[in-house]
Order: C-alpha cells, then sequence, then structure tokens
C-alpha cells in the first residue's frame, strides 16, 4: 500500500521534472533556429528553379540536408536528386563552406560554429506530370517534394517561403497560407506540409467559390472547352456530398489546381488542395466530362482517406525509402469506389451510367488473368516494384489494387447494407475510423483495425471474406452480393462464338505486332512473343486490319498456321483457336424485386 504510494509520487514528481527538462531542451533548442525558404525562376525559359534556403540560430556543428525520393500518394522511388545542380553552402557574411555528398540525396554540411547558413541550389524542372515539377516561359508549377531540401533535425519546424515570381507572371495558386496580405510570402507549419502543397504560378484563371463551408479555388491553366460554371456547381456537390459521408470537411480552404493539356494525366491528392491533369477538349463530350468529376471526387475523397486517415505504415512519411503497406486496396480502392458513387449520390450522374460503370469494373476484374496469380493485400505491399512498373506482363501476374479495391468496396457496402436492413452503409465504417483514428488518435491504421469496423457495421464475421478475397485470390461470387440489391451481373459475351488466338497487337507502320499474350491462352500455349511481327495467317499475308476479317473464318478449335518474324528470322508457329474468355458485364434490375433488395438497392444509391 504504502509502496504503492510512494510509487505513484516518485512517477509524478519524476514526470513532472522529466517533461521540465524537455521544455527547457526543447525551447533552447529550437525556439531560435529559423528557417527561410526563397524560390525564384528569373531564366523560366531554362527551366531552372532556383532556391535558397537561409538557416539561423542553428547550433549544431553539422548539418544534414535531403531531398526526398518519391512524392507520397504515388508510390514508386523517383530519384528527385537528380535533378540538382550547383549546390553551395555559405555562411551568412558570405564565406564558403564545407559539404560532401553522403549518398544519393543527402548532402553534409560542416558549419562548425557558423549558426547562420545559407544554402543554394538549383532544380531542372521540366517533367509535367502531377507529382513533378516544371517550368517554361508560361508557367511554373511546383511541387515542394522535388524542389525544397529539408534535414530531419527541422522538419517539424515552422518556417516561411518567399517566392519571387518571374517578372511577367502575376497569379499564384497554393494550399499554403499567406503570411500577411502578400501574395507571395507564405507561413509554412513544417516541412511536410511544404512538401505536400504544390504550386502554380503564372497567368492561369482563378475562380473561387464556397461549398460546404469551405473556400475552394479552382486555377485553370491553359485553354479548354470547361464551363466554368458548369464546374463550379458540380464541384460544389461533390465537395458537399463528401463532407456528409464524414460529417465534417477538415479545411477552411480548398485549391484545385488544373492542367489542361493535350493528353490526360491523372490526378494527385494532398491535405488542402489537388492537382489534375486533363485533355483540354474533355469538357465537351457528356461522357469524358464525367470522366473529369469523378477524377475530382476521386481526388477529394482521400482529403479523408489517406490524407488524414492513413495506414500506420505512413505515420510520419519517410522520404528516404518505400514505406510498405498491404492496405492500398483500401487507401485507393475504397476511394475508387467512390469516385462514381458520389457522382451518383450527388445527381451528376444518371443510375444507368453509374450501373454501367460498376459492371465495367466487374468486367475489368475478371479479364485480368492476374486476379488468379496475386492477392489485392500483395498488390497494394508491392506497389513500389509492380503497380507502378508495369510491363508487357503485368495483366497476367497482378491485380490492380484500384480496380479490386473498387469490386470488393461495392460487395462489402451491399453486404453491410443488406445485413443492418438498410440501417448502415460503408460511409459509416469509413466515418468512425476516420474519428476514432486521425480525429482522436491522430494514429495510423493497420488491417485488423479495417476488419474490425468493417464486421461491425456488416454484423457478421468476414475471416472468410478477407482469406479468400484480400489475402487470396480465389474467383468471386458475385452474384451473392447483388442478389442482396436486386440485381444480376450479365455477360454480353455469353453468347459470343468468336475464335480468339489470345493476344493483342499494334499495327506499327502497316506491321501487325504482337503488344501482348494472355496467360493460358493459345499464343500462351504456342509460343508467340511479345514483339513478334505478324505476317500472315494460313498463307494469306495480314497487312492492315485484314486480320480481324481473317480471323471470321475461324471457330473455336480450329489450328492456325502463323507465320511470323522475331528478330528478323522468320518462324511458322501453329496455334489452336479457342472461345474468347473476355467478358462484358452489365448490370441488370430483377424483375419485381423483393422489398429488402428494393432498399438495398435505394440505399445504396441514394444520398
Ligand atoms: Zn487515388
Amino acid at each position: 500500500m504504502y509502496s504503492a504510494l510512494f510509487m505513484k509520487r516518485f512517477h509524478f514528481w519524476s514526470l513532472f521534472l522529466i517533461i521540465a527538462i524537455l521544455c527547457i531542451a526543447y525551447t533552447g533548442t529550437y525556439a531560435k533556429v529559423e528557417v527561410l525558404y526563397k524560390l525564384s525562376m528569373p531564366e523560366p525559359q531554362t527551366h531552372y528553379l532556383e532556391v535558397e534556403i537561409q538557416l539561423s540560430g542553428y547550433d549544431k556543428q553539422e548539418l544534414l540536408l535531403k531531398m526526398p525520393v518519391w512524392a507520397p500518394g504515388s508510390y514508386l522511388i523517383r530519384e528527385f536528386p537528380r535533378h540538382i545542380e550547383g549546390f553551395h553552402v555559405e555562411t551568412s557574411t558570405g564565406k564558403s563552406l564545407q559539404f560532401s555528398k553522403t549518398n544519393k540525396n543527402s548532402w553534409q554540411i560542416i558549419n562548425g560554429r557558423n549558426s547562420s547558413l545559407v544554402i543554394r541550389y538549383r532544380v531542372y524542372a521540366f517533367d509535367l506530370t502531377v507529382r513533378t515539377s516544371f517550368v517554361d516561359e508560361d508557367f511554373a508549377f511546383v511541387n515542394g517534394s522535388n524542389v525544397f531540401m529539408y534535414a530531419d533535425y527541422l522538419r517539424n519546424l515552422p518556417a516561411r517561403l518567399i517566392i519571387h515570381p518571374h517578372k511577367n507572371w502575376e497569379k499564384i495558386s497554393t494550399g499554403l497560407q499567406k503570411e500577411g496580405e502578400s501574395s507571395w510570402i507564405y507561413k509554412i507549419q513544417n516541412y511536410d506540409e511544404l512538401a505536400d502543397s504544390p504550386i502554380q504560378i503564372g497567368n492561369h484563371e482563378v475562380f473561387t467559390f464556397n461549398a460546404a463551408g469551405v473556400e475552394h479555388e479552382l486555377a485553370m491553366v491553359g485553354p479548354g472547352n470547361y464551363n466554368s460554371r458548369r464546374i463550379i456547381s458540380d464541384l460544389s456537390q461533390i465537395a458537399e456530398v463528401c463532407t456528409e459521408i464524414f460529417g465534417e470537411n477538415p479545411n477552411k480552404r480548398f485549391v484545385y489546381i488544373v492542367h489542361n493539356l493535350d493528353r490526360r494525366g491523372g490526378g494527385l491528392e494532398h491535405m488542402n488542395s489537388t492537382v489534375l491533369q486533363v485533355d483540354r477538349w474533355s469538357y465537351g463530350p457528356e461522357n469524358s466530362y464525367l470522366n473529369f468529376l469523378s477524377l475530382a471526387a476521386h481526388e477529394y475523397f482521400h482529403l479523408w482517406l489517406v490524407k488524414r486517415l492513413r495506414p500506420a505504415a505512413f505515420i510520419p512519411y519517410d522520404y528516404d525509402q518505400e514505406q510498405y503497406t498491404p492496405l492500398l486496396w483500401v487507401m485507393e480502392g475504397f476511394v475508387s469506389y467512390y469516385d462514381d458513387l458520389i457522382l451518383k449520390r450527388a445527381g451528376l450522374m444518371s443510375e444507368r451510367e453509374y450501373l454501367r460503370r460498376v459492371a465495367l469494373n466487374f468486367s475489368t476484374l475478371m479479364n485480368t488473368p492476374g486476379r488468379k496469380v496475386q492477392s489485392v493485400a500483395a498488390s497494394s505491399f508491392d506497389t513500389w516494384i509492380k503497380f507502378y512498373r508495369r510491363d508487357e506482363n503485368s495483366n497476367n501476374s497482378q491485380v490492380s489494387y484500384y480496380n479490386k479495391g473498387a469490386v470488393l468496396a461495392t460487395l462489402l457496402d451491399l453486404e453491410i447494407i443488406s445485413n443492418s436492413m438498410g440501417k448502415h452503409r460503408l460511409n459509416d465504417v469509413l466515418k468512425e475510423m476516420y474519428q476514432q483514428f486521425y480525429k482522436r488518435k491522430d494514429a495510423g491504421i493497420n488491417e485488423n483495425d479495417v476488419k474490425k469496423y468493417l464486421e461491425r457495421y456488416a454484423g457478421k464475421d468476414l475471416g472468410d471474406f478477407f482469406e479468400s478475397y484480400i489475402y487470396g485470390t480465389d474467383e468471386i461470387d458475385f452474384e451473392k452480393y447483388f442478389e442482396k440489391a436486386g440485381l444480376n451481373l450479365f455477360d454480353l459475351n455469353s453468347e459470343n462464338k468468336s475464335a480468339s488466338l489470345g493476344f493483342s497487337f499494334q499495327y506499327i507502320s502497316a506491321n501487325m505486332v504482337v503488344r501482348t499474350v494472355l496467360r493460358d491462352g493459345p499464343a500462351w500455349k504456342s509460343g508467340i512473343n511479345v514483339d513478334d511481327e505478324i505476317l500472315a495467317i494460313d498463307g494469306f499475308r495480314v497487312r492492315n486490319d485484314t486480320f480481324s476479317k481473317l480471323m471470321q473464318n475461324y471457330k473455336a478449335g480450329d489450328e492456325v498456321k502463323i507465320l511470323l518474324s522475331r528478330s528478323g528470322i522468320i518462324h511458322e508457329i501453329t496455334c489452336q483457336a479457342e472461345k474468347s474468355t473476355e467478358v462484358e458485364y452489365i448490370l441488370q434490375k430483377t424483375a419485381n424485386p423483393e422489398k429488402l433488395p428494393s432498399l438495398v438497392f435505394e440505399k445504396w444509391l441514394s444520398r
């Protein structure tokens, strides 16, 4: 009893003392260190950004500066430091200091007793993707993770950023917070915020609107056939629906940076902004406009899922190396499920179009032989070496965690709605995990957490579901799930008797070249290679589009003699045609469904 009391007192006072010492140490070490980043682009036509980092009050003798090698959200080591030149460090009085490179992304500076340092370097920026940086005479697009260096020791300190834009440029769009009235000075909470806040500088169009209580900025970079009023109205709806799902919007301000290009380029999520790259003419045709909205909804949904509710493995981000998680089927797959669903629930997509897109997800999965080889958890884990490094055999050996994750989310949502008699949806699982892990504990989640919360709302054990479909590669019993919503998945190809040789091809200046060979198909079995040039079939020359005409003469089981050129050497291969295994699903509503399936269907698609 006594000793217990003593221990309690001891713990209290020792804890108090430790905290006091830590506070003194903390203020003594950090309070006086100031970090200032300066960014300029005096010669944008050369594609160089110039960076200066000023440190003052630094009380260590050495400093290890680093540049990330990857950007969160895009899981591939991209070796950003390869674009750095002219690294130089000096004291505040202009005396050069020594430094050495200690590995590909680290610079070791020996500053001795000098507490004020100025570091300068240039970054070659000519890669216009959502995750890299670019500058030319029209504009600058800066991703902090590949332009600004950091030090572990200073990573959590606040900093300032001063931007000197090119003299012809007047506009800037970024999620960073201005320090005062100037558009060119920003206060940074810590390095992670700087790395996560892309900056667009130039003379782009800027629109603002308010939705879900959040001030939104839409930066349209480059011309396109967009109707800004319609986009603003639709993006507002997306913000409202997403915010309803989680019960709150984490931002006061949000920025969309949209690059209108002559190609598509995807999107990348950030804490309070996103970058979308779309074909500048994609706003006209209804279906491609819906693809744009779906991309916007996808990145917006990430504000909650992956930017805030994250795998534990991503806390904190390690910019030096890969971070492995088996959960991208949730982080990307669930978001891929919600991107179209949000449009349907917001009234921006018809029921018919939504069901078409859901069926397409299922067709895509069933047309991927890799679904039998790789589990979706393994696909998530190995994204660094597989999903982001696709090759001619990827379809045979991999499954996409976007695609299968969206399929699984569909099944789980229907299961939860049906088992709870319409009381709950997948929304509730995500909302509660967001509250429990991000809001209350500021912690990440692991696989068991996801399973536990799904089971809580599904009201049943999901052990078999996880073993078979997430860690395993079992074929999914779709029908069972769609029946719950009074739907059935029908394959339009089920009656198709056309013969297939099991490879895809491309005409390169009238020559037919094999691009992929389908696992276990006729070409796979008979030894036709990727890059083989098909010359003739049963004595008939193949050029331009004659192949499909010739194939109409064959049925499954027929032997086909193929003459081909491989590295300039002629081969003849006999291949036995088979019935095409390709599926093309549509989702049909069953006639006169019972009360529960009708309720499930209604609840699934309603706001
Ligand atoms: Zn995503």
